[in-house]
C-alpha cells in the first residue's frame, strides 16, 4: 500500500478525522523510521519489528492515540516509549510551537531515534525509565504512553498540567484498553476509550516486572 491509500483507509474507518492530523500523517514518512528491509511494508496497517525485541505501532494505533490526545500547537508533551521515533515525529509537528520529550529505556533505540528526529528541533529524546515520568520538565499538557502499563503510574498524574490529558494502554501484559485521563481543578477523571490493544510491556518501576 502507498501512504495516501493508508491515510484514505484510516479516514474511511473514522480513525483519522482532524484535518491537521491528516496533513501531518501525509507529510511523515513511516518508512524513514524502519529498518531498510522493512521499508516496503511501511504503509501496511500493522506493527513492525524495529530491533531490541520492540515494535513500531500500527498506523491505526498511532491515529487513534493522536486523535484522542488533542494536541495543541503550544503543548508540552511527554511520550513514554520512543521506539522508532515515528510517533514523536507526528507529535513534534502537531505541537510545532511547543516541545516533545520522549523517554526510551533501551539506549540503542533512543540513539537511533534521536538521529532520525534531529530535523525536528522541538523533540528531545531522553534515555531513562519513563514510568517515572520526567519530573524535571513537568508539568506536561499531554502525556502519552506507547507501551503497556499495569496501571497508570502515579508520577504521570502528578506531572500532568491542569486541563491536561493522558492517553495510555492499561491492563494485562498481553491485552490492554486505551484509557484517557483528564485533570481539572486538581481532580482527575478516567475513562476507557473502548479500544482493545496489545502494546509491548512497559518496564521500570511502575511497569511489568520481567520474568
Ligand atoms: N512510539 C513508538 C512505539 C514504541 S514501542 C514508535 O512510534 O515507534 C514501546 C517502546 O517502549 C519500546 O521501544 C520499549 O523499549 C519502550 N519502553 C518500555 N518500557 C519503558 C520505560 N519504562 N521507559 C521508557 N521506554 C520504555
Amino acid at each position: 500500500m502507498e501512504k495516501e491509500a493508508l491515510v484514505k483507509s484510516l479516514k474511511e474507518q473514522g480513525l483519522l478525522q482532524t484535518p491537521r492530523i491528516i496533513r501531518v500523517f501525509l507529510k511523515t514518512e513511516r518508512a524513514d523510521f524502519l529498518p531498510p528491509e522493512l521499508r516496503e511494508s511501511a504503509y501496511e496497517d500493522t506493527p513492525l519489528p524495529i530491533g531490541e525485541g520492540q515494535t513500531i505501532s500500527a498506523p491505526h494505533m498511532v491515529a487513534v492515540m493522536t486523535e484522542a490526545l488533542q494536541v495543541r500547537v503550544n503543548d508540552k508533551i511527554l511520550e513514554i516509549g520512543t521506539g522508532s521515533g515515528y510517533q514523536a515525529a507526528i507529535f513534534a509537528q502537531l505541537a510545532s510551537k511547543g516541545v516533545v520529550f520522549t523517554v526510551e529505556n533501551v539506549e540503542e533505540l533512543a540513539r537511533a531515534a534521536g538521529k532520525k528526529l534531529a530535523r525536528y528541533k522541538n523533540v528531545h529524546v531522553v534515555v531513562g525509565d519513563g514510568s517515572l515520568g520526567l519530573p524535571e520538565q513537568a508539568p506536561f499538557n499531554k502525556i502519552v504512553a506507547t507501551c503497556a502499563c499495569p496501571a497508570t503510574p502515579k508520577p504521570w498524574i502528578e506531572q500532568l498540567a491542569e486541563g491536561g490529558r493522558i492517553i495510555a494502554p492499561v491492563g494485562g501484559p498481553y491485552e490492554q484498553d486505551l484509557i484517557l485521563i483528564e485533570k481539572f481543578n486538581n481532580k482527575t477523571r478516567t475513562q476507557s476509550l473502548g479500544f482493545p490493544c496489545a502494546f509491548v510491556q512497559m518496564r521500570g518501576e511502575y511497569g511489568f516486572q520481567s520474568l
